[in-house]
């Protein structure tokens, strides 16, 4: 009798856990998915949509120390730290806000540059494989900028986008007028990523995703796991239900709440959430042509099957459920500035980036056991790196060199000593 593939539960199905699953059964390991939610409807759902390959700007740089105040106090800002949540998770902030020195932020961009240029090698073979270029549309990406002294305190940031390979082309106000004649309001510079794509609609991708590993053997867990335990014959993922299951690996891709699965050896890792939102106008997504990025607001309008989406900012408040009418008030203020939507949003939306405070995904074996994978933190720019992800873990579980340099994103490094 031939020994069966080995049997690897992942845990989690967002756009990380699906695209990891895949690619895992792809090279032919057995694969069980764990989740007790809808696969796809948590952070995966709701996001801006966009396959950001040039996002390698991390949120904490050096300009937001100088802005920090002025962002926190006032209502008309991207950013919100819950007072409470920042006393209570002081180290965590501190660590936020130490990564945003120059030589911090330079390592990061370096590191999420290289994962950032292999997005398509991760994406691609899954959209082919779950025949799902219908959900995609290339027709670029736009940030604009209300003035002048924004874009050029932006240059910095774009030249190192430019030096990571991010191809893109500078527009002035009659070029933007032009591509985006819904545009209310003057945008005196801009920014074009001609290649970029999107997705029409994040939710539906997961569940395509979805659909074809379970029709291709894959087996669903509806159900959240607890912990994982080791025992002689390998490890064990007890589900919150009070099943249990045995597999060779495992892989922790559960967003923002990875750290609430024991045994995994997450405990010191520095894991958090950034908070965001998105308000959604039914049938208005004609008033623009792609994604456009108003860079000063921090958030993007982008164009979706069901509607014209309207998704970002950046709240510090934890993975409480509760929605902070600040934030959807702010997109809607915007919403109506940008493109003359006075009327209320058809729906309103929170979603629980998971974020370290390097801003760099977690993502290789754990300390405790190399067989228990992490797959975690991919804060902004979960739906670009989600393929990439997957092809790394599946590297990973069948004992192959990994496709990337991995040591930037190991769980360890955050160790001290
Ligand atoms: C407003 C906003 C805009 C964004 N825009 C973009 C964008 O344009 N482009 C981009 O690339 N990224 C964007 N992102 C980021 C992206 O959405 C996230 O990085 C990504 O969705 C994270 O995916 P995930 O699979 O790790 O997490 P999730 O989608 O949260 O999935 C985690 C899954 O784990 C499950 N789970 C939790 N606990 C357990 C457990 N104990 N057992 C089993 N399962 C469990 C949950 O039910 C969930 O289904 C945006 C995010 C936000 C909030």
């Amino acid at each position: 009798m031939p020994k069966p593939p080995p049997h690897v539960a992942v845990i989690g199905a967002g756009l990380v856990g699906t695209s990891c699953a895949l690619w895992l059964q792809k090279k032919g390991f057995r694969v069980s998915l764990a989740d007790g939610n809808e696969p796809g409807s948590m952070t995966s759902s709701g996001n801006a949509c966009t396959i950001a390959d040039y996002a390698c700007i991390p949120v904490n740089h050096p300009g937001l120390i100088r802005r920090l105040p002025a962002l926190i106090f006032s209502r008309n800002s991207p950013l919100s730290i819950h007072p409470w949540y920042a006393v209570t998770h002081f180290p965590w902030m501190l660590s936020f806000l130490r990564h945003c020195t120059r030589s911090e932020v330079n390592k990061t961009i370096r590191a999420l540059g290289h994962l950032l240029r292999l997005t398509h090698d991760g994406l691609d073979p899954l959209i082919r494989l779950t025949h799902t270029e219908d959900l995609f549309e290339t027709n670029g990406c736009m940030y604009v900028y209300e003035s002048e002294q924004a874009f050029n305190l932006a240059r910095r940031g774009n030249q190192a986008r430019a030096e990571q390979g991010a191809a893109f082309t500078e527009l002035d106000a009659p070029d933007i007028r032009d591509l985006e004649p819904n545009l209310k309001r003057p945008f005196a510079k801009g920014l074009m990523f001609q290649q970029a794509r999107h997705v029409l609609n994040p939710r539906t991708l997961v569940q395509r995703f979805f659909q074809h590993f379970t029709g291709h053997h894959g087996r669903y867990l509806p159900d959240h796991a607890k912990g994982v335990t080791r025992n002689e014959n390998g490890l064990q993922v007890h589900l919150c239900g009070g099943g249990e299951i045995a597999v060779d690996q495992v892989v922790i891709s559960s967003g923002a709440f990875s750290k609430q699965v024991t045994g995994c050896g997450l405990e010191n890792i520095p894991l958090d959430t950034e908070r965001g939102y998105h308000i959604q106008y039914a049938g208005r997504q004609h008033l623009v042509n792609r994604p456009v990025a108003w860079a000063e607001c921090g958030f993007y309008a982008t164009p979706m099957d069901e509607g014209l989406r309207f998704a970002g900012t950046v709240e510090i408040a934890g993975l409480s459920p509760k929605k902070n009418p600040r934030h959807l008030d702010y997109l809607a203020r915007k919403a109506n500035a940008m493109l003359g939507l006075e009327m209320e949003p058809t729906t309103t939306w929170l979603g629980y980036r998971p974020t370290l405070p390097d801003a760099l995904p977690v993502i290789g074996p754990g300390k405790n056991d190399e067989k228990i994978i992490h797959a975690f933190g991919h804060q902004h720019i979960g739906l670009t790196l989600a393929g990439i992800t997957g092809k790394l873990v599946s590297e990973l579980a069948a004992g192959e060199p990994p496709s990337a340099n991995l040591k930037p994103f190991h769980p360890d490094r955050f160790r001290s000593g």
